[in-house]
C-alpha cells in the first residue's frame, strides 16, 4: 500500500506519530493508500525548519524571489496532466475539471510573478523640510496554510504563491483525503529553486492543525474549509496572536428573473450545481426562479439532468465524478430522503440507478424548498440543487440577504438596471450578472462575507500580498546642519 509522508527541508520524511489516515479511491471505493498524520512535535520540528529557512529567504532579492515563481509557473504548466491525475485519482474529479483547477491555480503562480511591483511601497518626499517619509512591506515570518478537500491543488496555490514571492516561509497542512498534489507541488517548488525549507508540507489532521494554531513561531494562519471549522480557527488563532483568514462554507442562489434568457440560464445553473459533483464552495445550490418562468425554468433543468455522464474520471467523456467518501456521499443522500418530509418536492432523484462501485450520486433536483427545510437551511455540499419558487426581484433579493453565509450569488436578467441594482443590494462577496460561478481572477482578490469569511482580507490578488505583508513607515532625515535645533514640542509640519 502506498504511504504518503510529510514534505520537510526539501525531502520526504516519514511520519513518527505511529497514526494514520484512509486515502480513497472515490471512484472505486477503494483503499488507495495511507497517510502519516503528524503529531504536534512533527509539526514542531516542520516549524523550526521553515523558521531557520527564513532570514535567508526573505533576504534573497526580489528578482530573484520572482525568477522561482517564474520557474514555478513553467513547471506546473508542463505538468498540468500529471497534477490533474492525481486530483482525479484521491478527489474523483473528471479529468476536465481537475485540468480546470489547475489552471485556476496557475494563475495565482502568475500573479505572484509580479512581486517586485506588488510590493512596491509609497514614498513623500518632503513631507517635512528635508524629511522623507516612506513605506516598505516586509514579509511575517513562518505563515501556515490549511487547506480543503474540494481543491487540493488551486487552493494551496491560492495561498502559497504570494506567501512565498512576499519572502514568508510556508507550512501547508493540505486536507487528509487527497494531500498528493500538495506533495507533487513541494518538489516542484525545489525544482523550481526554491531553498530547501521555504515550503513544507506536514500532513495531519485536528492535532497538526492545533499544534498551528497555538505555535508562537507561526505569524500567520490562512484557512479555507467549512464554517464551524474556519470560526474555530480564526477564534483560536487570533486568541494566540496571529493573523487569521478564514474562509468558510455556502449556500449560493441563482436569481432568474423572467427576462432572462432561460436556456441560458438553465446551462448555467446546471454547470453550477454539478459540475464537480457540487462540491464547490462557489456551487449554486439554490435556484430563486420568479414564479411565471419557474415552472419553465424547473422544466429545462430536467431535461438536461438526464444527459450528464456520471462516472469514474478514467471513462473520457465522463461529466461528474464520484463524492470524496462513501460516508459524505450518504450525508448527502440522507436529504433527499428528508425533503418531500419537510414538504418539498423531489423532481429528479440522484439516489437512482448510480454506479455499483465508488462514492457515487447522480444529480438530484428538488422543487419547493423554503427557508427553514433542512435541504434549503444546509450547505450540502453534493449535486442537489434546490428550487426556491419567488414573487420577484424583491423577494429573491431578500433570501439571499437573510442567508447567513454570502460567499457567492448570481443574476439572471437581461436588465441591465436590475443587475446594477443587484450588485449594489446584494450582501454577498462575490457577485455573477449571467455569470453563475464568479470566481475572481487572480488580480482581484476572493472572498465571501458573513459566515463564509472569518477575517478581514480576502484570499490572494492584492489582499493575498497584504494578508502575507506587513507595512512599515519610515520618516528620515539626513544630517544637514541648516535643519538642525533642539525642538521639544511634538513633531509637526506646519
Ligand atoms: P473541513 O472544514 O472539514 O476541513 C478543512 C481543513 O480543516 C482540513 O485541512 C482539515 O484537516 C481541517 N480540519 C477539519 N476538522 C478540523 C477540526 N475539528 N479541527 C481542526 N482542523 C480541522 O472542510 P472540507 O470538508 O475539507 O472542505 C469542504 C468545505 O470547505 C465546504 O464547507 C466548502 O464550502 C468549504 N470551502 C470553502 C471555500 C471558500 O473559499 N470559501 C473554498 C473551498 C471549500
Amino acid at each position: 500500500m502506498k504511504r504518503i509522508s510529510h514534505w520537510i527541508d526539501g525531502k520526504v520524511v516519514e511520519g513518527t506519530s505511529g497514526r494514520s489516515g484512509v486515502i480513497w479511491q472515490p471512484a472505486t471505493g477503494e483503499q488507495q493508500a495511507s497517510v502519516d498524520l503528524a503529531s504536534a512535535a512533527e509539526v514542531s520540528a516542520a516549524i523550526a525548519v521553515a523558521k531557520a529557512a527564513f532570514p535567508a529567504w526573505r533576504a534573497t532579492n526580489l528578482s530573484r524571489r520572482a525568477e522561482v515563481m517564474f520557474r514555478m509557473r513553467e513547471l506546473v504548466d508542463a505538468n498540468r496532466k500529471e497534477i490533474a491525475s492525481l486530483l482525479s485519482s484521491e478527489h474523483g474529479k473528471v479529468l476536465s475539471d481537475a485540468l480546470g483547477e489547475v489552471a485556476r491555480g496557475l494563475e495565482n503562480i502568475e500573479f505572484a510573478c509580479g512581486v517586485p511591483n506588488l510590493m512596491k511601497g509609497g514614498f513623500s518626499e518632503q513631507a517635512s523640510t528635508g524629511v522623507d517619509v516612506y513605506n516598505i512591506r516586509q514579509p511575517l515570518g513562518v505563515v501556515a496554510g490549511i487547506t480543503p478537500f474540494n481543491f487540493p491543488a488551486m487552493v494551496p496555490m491560492w495561498m502559497f504563491a504570494n506567501a512565498l514571492a512576499c519572502g514568508n516561509t510556508f507550512i501547508l497542512k493540505p486536507s487528509e483525503k487527497n494531500p498528493s498534489a500538495s506533495m507533487f507541488i513541494g518538489e516542484l517548488l525545489k525544482q523550481a529553486g526554491l531553498p530547501d525549507g521555504c515550503f513544507n508540507v506536514v500532513n495531519g489532521d485536528k492535532e497538526a492543525v492545533d499544534a498551528i494554531l497555538c505555535h508562537r513561531d507561526i505569524a500567520a494562519v490562512s484557512f479555507v474549509g467549512s464554517t464551524p471549522i474556519a470560526k474555530y480557527i480564526y477564534e483560536t488563532a487570533t486568541a494566540n496572536g496571529k493573523r487569521v483568514q478564514a474562509l468558510g462554507g455556502a449556500k449560493n442562489h441563482m436569481l432568474v428573473l423572467p427576462d432572462a434568457d432561460l436556456d441560458m440560464a438553465a446551462d448555467a445553473v446546471v454547470s453550477a450545481a454539478y459540475g464537480s459533483a457540487g462540491e464547490r464552495c462557489m456551487a449554486i445550490s439554490v435556484v430563486l426562479a420568479v414564479d411565471s418562468v419557474a415552472d419553465a425554468l424547473i422544466a429545462k433543468i430536467a431535461d438536461r439532468i438526464p444527459n450528464i455522464q456520471v462516472g469514474p474520471a478514467s471513462h473520457e467523456g465522463n461529466e461528474m465524478g464520484p463524492l470524496i467518501t462513501g460516508e459524505h456521499r450518504d450525508k448527502v443522500a440522507s436529504y433527499l430522503a428528508g425533503a418531500e418530509a419537510e414538504g418539498a418536492t423531489l423532481v429528479v432523484d440522484g439516489r437512482d440507478d448510480v454506479p455499483a462501485d465508488g462514492f457515487f450520486l447522480k444529480p438530484s433536483l428538488i422543487d419547493n424548498a423554503k427557508p427553514g427545510m433542512k435541504v434549503y437551511d444546509d450547505e450540502i455540499f453534493g449535486p442537489v440543487l434546490s428550487v426556491t419558487r419567488v414573487s420577484g426581484y424583491d423577494e429573491g433579493l431578500q433570501l439571499i440577504n437573510d442567508s447567513p453565509y454570502g460567499n457567492g450569488t448570481a443574476i439572471f436578467t437581461r436588465d441591465g438596471g436590475v443587475a446594477r441594482q443587484f450588485q449594489f443590494d446584494v450582501q454577498v462577496g462575490m457577485v455573477g450578472i449571467n455569470v453563475p460561478v464568479p470566481v475572481p481572477v487572480s488580480y482581484y482578490s476572493f472572498g465571501g462575507w458573513k459566515a463564509s469569511l472569518f477575517g478581514d482580507q480576502h484570499m490572494y490578488g492584492p489582499d493575498g500580498v497584504n494578508f502575507f505583508t506587513r507595512s512599515k513607515v519610515v520618516t528620515s532625515r539626513w544630517p544637514d546642519p541648516r535643519t538642525s535645533t533642539v525642538d521639544l514640542g511634538f513633531p509637526q509640519n506646519r
